[in-house]
């Protein structure tokens, strides 16, 4: 079929970090792009997530640092905090970063639609609002994902999940946070930090799964001397309005958590309910998700799609560098596919979490010969006015190569740490590059490049039983 049978080269369907990314650059590669949104542009990161998130961290850091002050020779006179100002503010911040999504579309030469848009065909999609199909060369699935809540849960229709936390009327006095992700742990740090009495109820037994094991008890112990309480190996089977207006959460094992508000933050499901997938035999895995190849095409070989939709990594710049890759290779001719591994991330709990590349469970796993170093201090910072909050900081090495495998840092600043640690450990730097590196003192980040010998040494001979049992050959 001729390109002029279509209406547009590429239909983006959804305006948030993958989908305007794709959309931006096709159009600067001459292609005739469309890109359909159905709420707001910038999509969930800019309006619903890490931007107005991690304005939220800020505004939660003060009391500390009014607290803090008096350490270094500052009175400081009656503070207060006004959640509606604070919620206001951000909600203009949100308007002015959603108009300038909008317009860098619009100079690309993007045309838009103020619309859902669901698929009719491998190049058919139907725009709701203007009650018409369009038909495109390529489509682009870029839809996102939205909080899951457990609708067997009985009085599910009373919590929040971080969507509706950013629109409180009122800051509550009480809050219970289920779930012990990214989400619950960095909303938890925001309520604690703004005064809220904060619980947290997971059904397992420590936070952040999948995250090293030493960070992740760093940050649980950190986060109890803040004051967040913990509820491990237990989950709501009930959720009642009490005659106060008060929640109460039932639990499995029968206690009552009382609270003004109840967040879930169990997880997100993908976009994808009633998108019309079945028409072009896209099937999706059980959350919704989208399975794609390397070069994000799905099954259909006219539909691709990008970004949290896919379930690969659930993150703003790795949806962006797979709709930019998209778009590089079929409209800039340079084919190319994102790299999934060693993606450094953050967690803007309180203190913030930064990692990149793999935990010590999996280190052991693969390498034989394992250096761990790892250090665990009070900064200057804290320690000079008496805060009791520690840092940790530790480094995997691969002992055969001397290559460091990953990096794990718990503390003040690690969000911004790991970005930088990434490059290095991107490239492939050893320990003897690290310790090359002169230090930058006074810091914290120097421990980064002063830990001369290893807290411990694990090697395949001292553990034959170990190796066999990961499948490798124990040497020597
Ligand atoms: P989205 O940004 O969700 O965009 C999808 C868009 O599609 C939405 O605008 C939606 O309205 C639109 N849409 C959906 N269906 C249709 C349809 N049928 N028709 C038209 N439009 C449609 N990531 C980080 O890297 N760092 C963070 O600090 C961080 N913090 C987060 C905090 C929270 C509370 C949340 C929820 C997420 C956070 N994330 C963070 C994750 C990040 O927001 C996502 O990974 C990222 O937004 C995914 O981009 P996307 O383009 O796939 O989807
Ligand atoms: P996560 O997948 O990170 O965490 C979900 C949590 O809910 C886990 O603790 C999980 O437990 C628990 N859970 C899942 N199902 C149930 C259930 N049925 N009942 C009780 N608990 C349950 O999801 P989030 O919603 O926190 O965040 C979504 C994604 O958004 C993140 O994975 C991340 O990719 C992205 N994000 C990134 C941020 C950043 O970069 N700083 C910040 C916020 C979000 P279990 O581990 O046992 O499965």
């Amino acid at each position: 079929m001729s390109d002029s049978a279509f209406d547009y080269d590429l239909f983006v369907i959804g305006g948030g970090s993958g989908g305007v990314r794709a959309a931006r650059i096709a159009s600067l590669y001459g292609a005739r792009v469309a890109l359909a949104e159905e709420y707001r542009y910038g999509g969930k990161c800019v309006i619903r997530g890490c931007v107005p998130k991690k304005l939220l961290v800020y505004a939660s850091h003060f009391p500390d640092l009014f607290e803090d002050a008096r350490g270094f020779g500052w009175s400081v006179g009656e503070t207060s905090f006004d959640w509606s100002s604070m919620i206001n503010h951000k909600d203009t911040e949100i308007d002015r970063l959603d108009d300038i999504y909008k317009s860098n579309l619009e100079k690309a030469g993007v045309t838009l639609f103020k619309t859902r848009a669901e698929i009719e065909g491998p190049n058919e999609v139907r725009l709701l609002t203007e009650d018409r199909t369009v038909r495109a060369k390529t489509i682009l699935i870029a839809t996102g994902a939205t909080p899951v809540i457990d609708k067997e849960l009985p009085g599910h229709e009373h919590v929040i999940t971080s969507n509706e936390a950013f629109h409180l009327d009122k800051l509550p006095e009480s809050i219970v946070i289920a779930g012990a992700g990214y989400i619950a742990v960095e909303f938890a740090g925001i309520f604690n930090g703004l005064g809220v009495d904060t619980t947290v109820i997971y059904r397992r037994g420590n936070i952040l799964r999948g995250f090293d094991e030493d960070l992740r008890c760093h940050l649980r112990d950190e986060m109890i001397k803040k004051g967040i309480k913990f509820v491990f190996d237990d989950v709501f089977t009930r959720i009642t309005r009490m005659d106060d207006g008060k929640l109460c959460g039932r639990t499995s094992v029968g206690e009552d958590l009382v609270a003004d508000q109840i967040m879930f933050a169990i997880g997100r499901g993908a976009n994808t309910k009633g998108l019309g997938l079945e028409k072009v035999g896209i099937e999706t895995r059980r959350n919704g998700s989208i399975p794609v190849s390397a070069d994000s095409q799905t099954s259909c070989p006219s539909i691709y799609a990008v970004g949290d939709v896919t379930d690969r990594a659930n993150l703003t710049p790795v949806a962006i560098r797979e709709g930019h890759a998209f778009a590089d290779s079929l409209f800039g001719n340079n084919p190319r596919t994102v790299d999934h591994s060693l993606i450094p991330t953050a967690v803007f709990s309180q203190p913030e979490l930064g990692t990149v590349g793999m935990t010590e469970e999996q280190a052991r796993a693969e390498c034989p010969n394992l250096d761990i170093y790892k250090t665990d201090f009070r900064a200057m910072k804290h320690a000079f006015p008496g805060r009791d909050e520690r840092m940790l900081m530790k480094i995997l090495v691969n002992a055969d190569t001397d290559k460091v495998l990953g990096v794990h840092l718990c503390g003040e600043g690690s969000g911004e740490l790991i970005q930088a640690i990434g490059i290095a450990v991107g490239m492939g730097a050893t320990k003897a590059d690290f310790d090359r590196t002169i230090a930058v003192h006074p810091t914290a980040a120097e421990e980064l490049v002063t830990m001369r010998a290893p807290t411990e040494r694990i090697r395949a001979v001292d553990n034959p039983d170990n190796m066999l049992d990961v499948g490798l050959t124990p040497r020597g």
